[in-house]
């Protein structure tokens, strides 16, 4: 696997990468509806709803007009997940696939699938380009028309491994039927970008740059200092000489506009004010006007603040 490109395209459909040819790669949410809607996004509910990833049109059918296309793994990894009984999952059947890119643990998801290969195993390794299941419409929130048959792809940062034990105390009563590979608990990533970004002829693509360099959407900093996400992500932890002296009190933590954690700053108790748990630092007030779809800050009385989502977003990261 070349590190420059680390992706390829999950099915045969590849018109992303014809200019004017992305009504022929994304499936719309309606007829009517531009294809952005099956971008990834604020591109929902006039900007208001996030779409997670990208909506792959189907090529080829069967008599009946069902999607036959193959669904391949976008890179080599290792199965992780699948979920085969549809009605537990607004994705249907879905699998989800590890895989290390640049240190990093990125996790592929496909949905609405109809069926998963036979023999397919959670835990065992796939290379990219192996076929892995089968295109469907499966879904237990929505009906997908055969015309606008997909796969729903995403490429995600996984949150924390504890995920299960913090939904039960954050949603009591609500079903986690899918443990840690429950969609909450993967923060996509812009798989159009990644994957337009790798097409450049100019090359020099990095994963971990394109993470970095997200546009900031908010600034926190946590009272936290051993989760998860630390350990996992390493290489977006910056150094901070002043906390490596004084010792590590909490993180301040740059937050995209799906709340992926992409700079992790350590900071000492003498660089903080207050002793709130969570503090909201800044806003940048022109990403959250063009892309406020995760609702992850509110503004009361001209004061920004964490909203519900967002403090959800970050008790989950540091649990
Ligand atoms: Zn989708």
């Amino acid at each position: 696997m070349s590190a420059q490109q680390p992706f390829q395209f999950p099915t045969a459909n590849h018109n992303l990468f014809i200019v004017g040819n992305e009504p022929k790669f994304f499936a719309p949410t309606a007829p009517d509806k531009p294809w952005t809607s099956g971008s990834f996004g604020c591109v929902r509910n006039d900007g208001q709803r996030l779409h997670e990833g990208l909506d792959i049109l189907h090529l080829q059918t069967d008599k009946r007009g069902e999607p036959t296309d193959p669904v391949m793994a976008a890179a080599d990894g290792m199965v992780v997940y699948f979920n085969m009984k549809p009605s537990l999952s607004n994705y249907g059947n879905y699998i989800v696939v590890r895989h290390v890119v640049e240190g990093m643990e990125i996790y592929s998801l496909y949905a609405h699938l109809s069926a998963v290969r036979p023999g397919l195993k959670i835990g065992e390794s796939v290379k990219a380009g192996e076929a892995i299941a089968t295109m469907g419409r499966t879904s237990n929130a929505e009906v997908i028309a055969k015309d606008r048959a997909h796969v729903h792809f995403e490429l995600n940062v996984l949150v924390n491994d504890k995920f299960a034990a913090w939904f039960k105390t954050a949603s009591p009563g609500e079903r986690n039927d899918h443990g840690e590979w429950n969609g909450q608990n993967l923060n996509g990533l812009d798989p159009r970008e990644i994957l337009l970004a790798e097409h450049n002829p100019k090359g020099g693509f990095s994963l971990l740059n394109f993470i970095r360099n997200q546009t900031e959407l908010c600034r926190v900093f946590v009272r936290a200092t051993n989760f998860p996400y630390l350990k996992r992500y390493p290489m977006l932890v910056l150094k901070n000489t002043i906390a490596e002296k004084q010792g590590v009190a909490g993180y301040e933590i740059a937050l995209n506009l799906n709340g992926v954690a992409f700079v992790l700053m350590p900071r000492a108790e003498s660089e903080i004010k207050g002793s709130a748990k969570f503090q909201l630092l800044s806003v940048n007030e022109s990403e959250e006007k063009a892309n406020p779809c995760r609702h992850l800050v509110v503004q009361r009385n001209g004061q920004w603040q964490l909203a519900n989502e967002g403090l959800r977003e970050v008790e989950l990261l540091t649990y």
